[in-house]
């Protein structure tokens, strides 16, 4: 019987897909990656997944597994091949707020994740531009980072358990709600950042942390990143590590965003070359507490802060947002850093990780080695500087285009140079294979070629992404 026949009957015709049916998964969110999947899979169950994985596996039939399709990297470009959807599987089975967990499955988008535990007080503190579409799946398989990194760490830190089918249907069970669990290998963590290549995650116990009672949220100018560290270590001193982001951006990010975003305003009345976004969150009462005059402790500590640094030269300018509409729109700004960068085409997107305290080098080093080889090129930078990630945008010139693969390799020069990462949050899906089999360390590769084809030996998960 013909493959798609089959697999109506194991999970319900309405939930194969085929034909334009399969429109909104026949591209990825760039747009970069194009092409028609053979068929949309909606299972409703792990059941089914695993059904459909035994299936796969007799049949030496390519899966790609997909969740919002929000990554950036091409890692659920399906061409010709079958795409399992896990948007089904959305059922937060449960919230358990005295153990600080919550139990979803891989379909529950980011933010209902973040509407559901909120309602115990309580926050699942990962958290990016993309939160209305990625879900639970997606999120672990790439092990995003996003903007709260600096003070909770990646996804892989907020995860206690899983399950997963494995390529051969087989299902994998660890949903372990435990702190601690040395009972062998750590199987967990193999799958998560895996992007899809060694099985399909079909639910997580996450872990959660108290709601902040109050935060303090200021743009801040700084006459240069070795300032914006200052502030940011003072910051982390002064309130107990609890610095929840911190974002740069230079001028010619706010310039593009004052162009793309009808109605962005600047933040400030002059333009600054280094601007940072810096959220302190507070859960204690004695921060949270307002005082007699109505301001909280945990802004007064943040603009004492910034006045000091104000008078010895290291802050140029500051605003404290005043309400939750100004912090709104600091974090508009920041989060409309994607929409930025597809803003224009064609775009090449590098995602790096170095030492906090070569941020600087790495910037002027990159930006010289692309302009060297592209002069007319463009370049918008922006990054969880907390973290050492930077985002680079590159827009090449039509003769930069053609050259594209050296313009990669130059600043993979400086990035190893630095030692730094090739990939920091994003992952490698299609567009980062190349630098994985020039950058990656040649054992580490044999070693993940070796974990891949012990756990499907027949190739049919998500074939040709991450190895090169
Ligand atoms: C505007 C914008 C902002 C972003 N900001 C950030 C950011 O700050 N930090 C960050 O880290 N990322 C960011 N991203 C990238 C992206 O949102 C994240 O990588 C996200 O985690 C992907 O989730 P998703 O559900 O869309 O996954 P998808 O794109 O559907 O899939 C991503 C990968 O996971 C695999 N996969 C999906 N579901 C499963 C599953 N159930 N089991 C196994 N494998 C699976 C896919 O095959 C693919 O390899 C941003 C993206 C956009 C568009």
């Amino acid at each position: 019987m013909d493959i798609i026949e089959r697999l109506r009957g194991l999970i319900g015709p309405d939930h194969v897909l085929t034909g334009a049916d399969c429109a909104p998964w026949a591209s990825d969110w760039t747009g970069t990656y194009k092409g028609q999947p053979l068929a949309v899979l909606r299972p409703g169950s792990t059941a089914e997944v695993a059904a459909i994985m035994t299936l796969a596996h007799d049949t030496g039939t390519a899966v790609v597994p997909v969740s919002g399709n929000t990554g950036l990297t091409g890692a659920t470009h399906a061409p010709g091949r079958l795409v399992l959807s896990v948007d089904r599987l959305r059922k937060l089975r449960e919230i358990r707020p005295e153990a600080r967990t919550a139990i979803v499955e891989a379909g529950v988008i980011l933010s209902q994740v973040h509407n559901a535990v909120a309602e115990h007080g309580l926050v699942f503190p990962v958290t990016f531009g993309a939160r209305g579409s990625a879900m639970v799946g997606g999120i672990l398989s790439t092990n995003a980072g996003g903007s709260n990194v600096v003070r909770f760490g990646n996804t892989r830190e907020q995860i206690l358990g899983i399950e997963v089918v494995l390529p051969t249907g087989e299902i994998l069970n660890l949903m372990s709600e435990l702190r601690k669990d040395n009972s062998g290998f750590d199987l967990r963590d193999l799958f998560i950042g895996a992007e899809g290549t060694l099985g399909i995650i079909t639910a997580a116990v996450l872990k959660l942390q108290p709601m902040p009672a109050a935060y303090a949220t200021a743009m801040v100018a700084v006459p240069s990143l070795g300032d914006a560290l200052a502030l940011l270590n003072r910051l982390q001193s002064a309130t107990g590590g609890a610095v929840e982001a911190f974002e740069y951006m230079p001028a010619n990010y706010i310039e593009r965003h004052l162009q793309v975003r009808a109605g962005a305003r600047a933040p400030f009345a002059q333009m600054y070359d280094v601007n940072i976004m810096v959220e302190v969150a507070a859960t204690a009462p004695r921060d949270a507490t307002p005082n007699a005059d109505g301001s909280l402790p945990i802004v007064d500590l943040l603009e004492q802060t910034l006045a000091e640094m104000m008078e010895t030269g290291a802050v140029l300018d500051a605003v404290v947002a005043r309400n939750e509409a100004q912090r709104t729109e600091m974090w508009a700004r920041r989060e409309d850093a994607g929409e930025l960068s597809v803003s224009r085409h064609p775009v090449m997107l590098m995602d790096v990780a170095v030492p906090l305290d070569r941020v600087e080098p790495f910037l002027t080093r990159s930006n010289a080695a692309f302009h060297s080889i592209d002069p007319d090129g463009g370049m918008m930078v922006v990054a969880h500087l907390g973290d050492g990630n930077v985002h680079l945008t590159m827009w090449p010139s039509p003769e930069g285009m053609g050259r594209a693969d050296s313009i990669v390799e130059q600043v993979e020069d400086v990035i190893a140079e630095l030692g730094g990462s090739f990939s920091a949050e994003h992952g490698i899906g299609l567009s980062k294979r190349k630098t994985m089999a020039r950058r990656k360390d040649a054992v580490a590769l044999d070693v993940m070629r070796r974990i891949k084809g012990a756990l499907d030996p027949a190739g049919i998960m998500n074939p040709g992404k991450v190895l090169p």
